[in-house]
């Protein structure tokens, strides 16, 4: 085949030049190179693949764990003039055959497969039966037992470089720390690959990230900041939340729209479409929404709900300005969210590996949130990636005020010790601040928490400071939080603490316009 790479992205894909990396990566690859593939979401890695199979000749085989992009991606590639074509679990046994025959006689460009097809023995045969021009796995974090997307049928592609020696493979992902950067690497077997990093920054998207008071009221003046006409993504846990928050922000004026997996499919469509075709629409959805949906001029991206790891952060707020345009990137969130998602970890699925992966996961995701310094930095690095502070994200631009939370963990953490103690008690957040700050409610009474040695000792904070410092000591696993009701406990580091040995900075918080704090909590 002699087209030539661009010639090629011109004529089918009507796109004038290559981006970034693209033209290395194809090059590489159409030379007949294995190229790890790091880029994040919408920086053009199908092309990458796609390419050199139509220049090589032969069909390229995508290894794509996701049914509904397949789908979208053969389909898009037709209405280009490419011979593509898909083989998962929805065709009919006719269909597959007819597939399955194109393939053999070489009528293919592009060929996608679920991975779990490629560990049948059938599969492979039949794949051993026609020409192979390159090989590439898509959403190749998925081999990473660390990683939040782990897929056991990933495990078995290392094999792939046995059955078609000479065929160039590609490992592509948008999803990448170190050390899955490494684990993709060893598991693909693809020690000789050369490896394309892209940057993962988005430098147009502004992170903020706030404590939670409330969170509603807290949403609606971060909407209401928005210039009128903007879309954007209100992203919530539950799907009642996305309901009850929807409905909040329409009676509020927004034009907001409920969007998640337990809706009807014909209104789930619906409101899709709005989404994608209106102005000035709010999506108020779980993180079921926005796989595959390429909207380029989404303003912002709002988190009411605690992302359960940097990566899903990272994913969710990078739909925000793919035009390249200014946008946010904002979320609150408070104590409930530390409390109710170790909750989860712990009375989740899987073994003991698996939920302090998660916890590892969920640590990582509060140390951004409870950062004192440039929050993209932070990001990057996560990535493995190395930057200077930004400019734009809310620490930079509003450097936080740390102050000495030495004393008032102290104070905290000896109440808790003192009622374990003494009286073989723990309580969750809301005895311990009435303790600490002396209140006077039946509760205290009844229980004689007013006799502790500790009743009363932080009164100078108020209930909202208390919080914080909760909020913070269990971001840094100084305290956890233990069974249904989330009592505290203490953590690994409280030791030190209480020994006065550790520092214990702690971040001022800044609330949107909320402030205030109730003394009486009866
Ligand atoms: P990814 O798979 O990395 O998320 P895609 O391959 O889906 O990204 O590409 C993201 C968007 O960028 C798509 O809308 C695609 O059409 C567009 N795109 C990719 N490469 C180019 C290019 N060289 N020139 C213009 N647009 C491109
Ligand atoms: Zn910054």
């Amino acid at each position: 085949m002699d087209s030539r790479p661009l010639d090629v992205l011109r004529e089918v894909y009507g796109y004038d030049a290559f981006r970034g990396d693209q033209a290395a990566i194809v090059d590489h690859v159409v030379a007949g190179g294995d190229a790890i593939v790091l880029m994040p979401t919408g920086g053009g890695k199908s092309v990458t693949y796609q390419v050199p199979a139509l220049v090589r000749g032969g069909t390229g085989l995508v290894v794509s764990p996701l049914i509904a992009l397949m789908h979208d991606q053969v389909q898009a590639l037709r209405a280009n003039g490419v011979r593509a074509a898909y083989l998962n679990s929805t065709l009919s046994a006719p269909e597959r055959a007819e597939v399955e025959r194109a393939y053999v006689a070489g009528e293919l460009d592009l060929i996608y497969i679920a991975p779990e097809r490629l560990s049948n023995p059938a599969v492979t045969g039949l794949l051993q039966r026609g020409r192979l021009s390159v090989i590439a796995i898509d959403e190749a974090h998925c081999v990473s037992q660390w990683g939040h997307d782990f897929r056991p049928d990933y495990l078995a592609l290392g094999d792939l470089v046995e059955r078609f020696p000479g065929v160039p493979r590609m490992a592509l992902t948008a999803t990448a720390t170190r050390a899955t950067h490494r684990e993709i690497t060893d598991r693909l077997r693809m020690p000789a690959a050369r490896h394309f990093v892209a940057s993962f920054d988005r430098p147009n998207i502004q992170y903020r990230i706030e404590p939670k008071a409330d969170a509603r009221r807290q949403l609606v003046a971060f909407l209401r900041q928005q210039p009128s006409g903007s879309s954007g993504i209100v992203y919530a846990l539950s799907r009642k939340s996305v309901e009850q928050t929807a409905e909040y922000l329409r009676a509020q004026g927004f034009d907001a729209l409920p969007y998640h997996a337990g809706l009807e499919a014909g209104m789930r469509a619906d409101h899709q479409q709005r989404f994608l075709r209106e102005d000035g629409i709010v999506m108020v959805a779980t993180i079921a929404f926005g796989m595959g949906i390429d909207k380029p001029d989404v303003r912002f991206v709002a988190h009411i709900d605690l992302p359960k790891s940097v990566e899903g952060y990272y994913q969710e707020t990078g739909r925000a300005g793919r035009d390249g345009e200014p946008a946010v990137a904002w979320m609150a969130y408070g104590l409930s969210d530390v409390v109710q998602q170790r909750r989860l970890i712990d009375g989740g699925e899987g073994d003991l590996a698996h939920r302090r992966r998660q916890h590892a996961h969920l640590d990582a995701m509060l140390a951004l949130c409870e950062t004192v310094s440039c929050r993209r930095q932070n990001l990057l690095e996560y990535f493995g990636e190395a930057s200077g502070a930004c400019g734009n994200c809310d620490t930079c631009l509003t450097p936080p005020e740390t102050w000495d939370g030495l004393v008032a963990s102290q104070k905290l953490l000896s109440t808790i010790v003192r009622l374990k103690r003494e009286r073989n008690q723990a309580y969750g957040a809301g005895q311990l601040i009435d303790i600490l700050r002396g209140a006077q409610t039946d509760r205290i009474r009844q229980l004689g928490h007013d006799t502790l040695a500790t009743y009363g000792i932080g009164a100078d904070l108020s209930d909202q400071d208390w919080r914080s410092v909760i909020r913070q000591l269990l971001a840094r696993g100084i305290l956890v939080a233990q069974g249904e009701y989330g009592t505290l406990a203490l953590g690994e580091p409280a030791g030190e603490v209480l020994r006065g040995e550790a520092a214990v900075p702690l971040r001022k918080d800044v609330i949107g316009r909320t402030g205030g704090s109730s003394r009486t909590r009866r």
